[in-house]
């Protein structure tokens, strides 16, 4: 299996540090609002390369963080009148929901930084000991100088970012010794969540805490270390500085960055009106279409998000699980057991769409041609199985169908439809908790619904539904 390294710039064939083990950190979103559809193309794409690794019987240690201390959060909490804790943990809850909805597994560990700042203290100590950090006032600098090979990860061209960045420095920066050092910690500032430590209270920089997580739950040394490509510089260089310079070795072996996601060929920003949150999106579209679009192209490879792009995903991902239940609809009516001799024949071709989709696979997770080689089989399976099918030729082609697919995360079963007494037991159970002013259990019986494909609409008369 190959995977292209953003620090050799090259596909290299992937050789586990442990054999049968795959030790692999994504960075995870700072949560002080739902998640947006750039985040979660790496929280699919990396979903599917584990669940590669895993198809290929690799025991996978998958671990990815959520950022909860950052200004952002801290500026919402201000602007609700909150603790930056209520916003983070509100945030974390709404985003594993997303994640689900998408079908992204939970990581093994999913350490959330504010309660791992202790280790991070160690860490930047550890960095001090070694010469490679210093304090001013308070605050903690890496001293990027010291770490020789600095740059190696983006390739950039560090004296022109020194003389660039020598013109950006900011006020109280310039006790910096030298531009490109970076924070590894801060000091308080009023109102601000702190925590003690040997410089006196304050908090951790982001970098920092990817570097501690990563070395906690994975060990000093790790396989892969993953993300959007707007982290390589400076967020994965600074993490290789912290890492390598602390622990005296190669920090991961495989770097891997996602490509940027566009919105109608135009960058996703709020001034522009092109900002979807993922929640914005499930109420459109089922999170399994937005899943499928996003493997429908190489992760590597820049995507563009337009409603026409969503609606060919759709139908795309319709014809699937429309095959599956095709399938299923045959076996529950199947007369013949086992499979005849050309059924037999034909059960064997289907290896050879496996093998495509595993081809595609092995070259870099290039999930567009294994997309296409789920198709290929659908075909095949529409074409080959019908009335007189065996119920063993049946549930062979619909379980490779289902391998497939699941290594996709993607769901060819569909959901069961609510009954109508079910429906109007949970729109009874919401009303009862607005009148007990319970309005988070409210919604969440509203979002349950609309994502079974209920649509509730609020009237004078009362609560009107239908089906989407
Ligand atoms: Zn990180």
């Amino acid at each position: 299996m190959k995977l292209y390294n953003t620090m050799s710039k090259k596909k290299e064939e992937f050789v586990p540090l442990e054999k049968g083990r795959v030790k692999m950190y994504v960075c995870g979103p700072t949560v002080y609002n739902f998640i947006h559809i750039g985040n979660a193309r790496p929280m699919i794409v990396f979903d599917t390369a584990r669940r590669y690794f895993e198809y290929k019987g690799y025991d996978v240690n998958f671990v990815s963080n959520f950022t909860d201390v950052d200004d952002k959060i801290i500026k919402k909490a201000i602007e609700e009148g909150v603790t930056a804790d209520e916003i983070s943990k509100r945030y974390i809850e709404e985003c594993k929901k997303d994640m689900e909805g998408m079908n992204v597994k939970p990581a093994t560990t999913h350490p959330l930084a504010t309660e791992e700042i202790g280790g991070m203290i160690e860490l930047i100590q550890t960095l001090i000991d070694k010469g490679f950090a210093y304090e001013k006032n308070g605050t903690v600098y890496y001293r990027t100088r010291k770490f020789e090979d600095y740059g190696k990860l983006s390739h950039k061209n560090l004296d022109d970012l020194r003389s660039g960045n020598r013109s950006l420095l900011v006020t109280g920066e310039d006790e910096k010794e030298d531009p490109l050092d970076f924070v590894l910690w801060k000091p308080k500032k009023e109102g601000e969540p702190a925590w003690e430590s040997p410089w006196g209270e304050g908090r951790p920089g982001w970098h920092i805490e990817c570097s501690e997580m990563s070395k906690k739950y994975l060990g000093e040394q790790i396989d892969i270390h993953a993300g959007g490509e707007d982290l390589i510089f400076p967020h994965h260089e600074n993490e290789i500085a912290q890492s390598e310079a602390a622990n005296g070795k190669e920090f991961a072996k495989y770097w891997l960055h996602n490509g940027f996601l566009n919105i109608d060929n135009r960058k996703m920003s709020k001034s522009l009106g092109n900002f979807f949150t993922v929640r914005e999106i499930s109420g459109k579209y089922d999170l399994q279409v937005l899943r499928f679009f996003m493997l429908s192209a190489h992760y590597r490879s820049p995507l563009n998000f337009s409603a026409e792009l969503m609606e060919a995903a759709k139908s795309g991902l319709d014809r699937i699980v429309t095959a599956a239940e095709n399938l299923r609809f045959l076996l529950k009516n199947a007369q013949a057991e086992d499979m005849n001799e050309s059924e037999k024949d034909a059960f064997a071709k289907t290896r050879e769409y496996v093998e495509n989709f595993e081809k595609a696979m092995d070259d870099d997770l290039n999930t567009a041609d294994a997309v296409a080689a789920v198709f290929e089989l659908v075909k095949y399976a529409n074409t080959t199985a019908d009335g007189e099918s065996s119920r063993e030729y049946l549930q062979g082609i619909l379980d490779v169908l289902v391998k497939l697919t699941d290594v996709l995360g993607i769901i060819v079963e569909k959901k069961e439809e609510l009954l109508d007494a079910d429906i109007e037991a949970l729109i009874a159970e919401r009303q009862a908790a607005r009148k007990e002013k319970n309005f988070a259990k409210a919604d969440e019986i509203r979002n349950e619904l609309l994502e079974r494909g209920i649509i509730l609409k609020d009237t004078r008369e009362g609560v009107q539904w239908k089906r989407a």
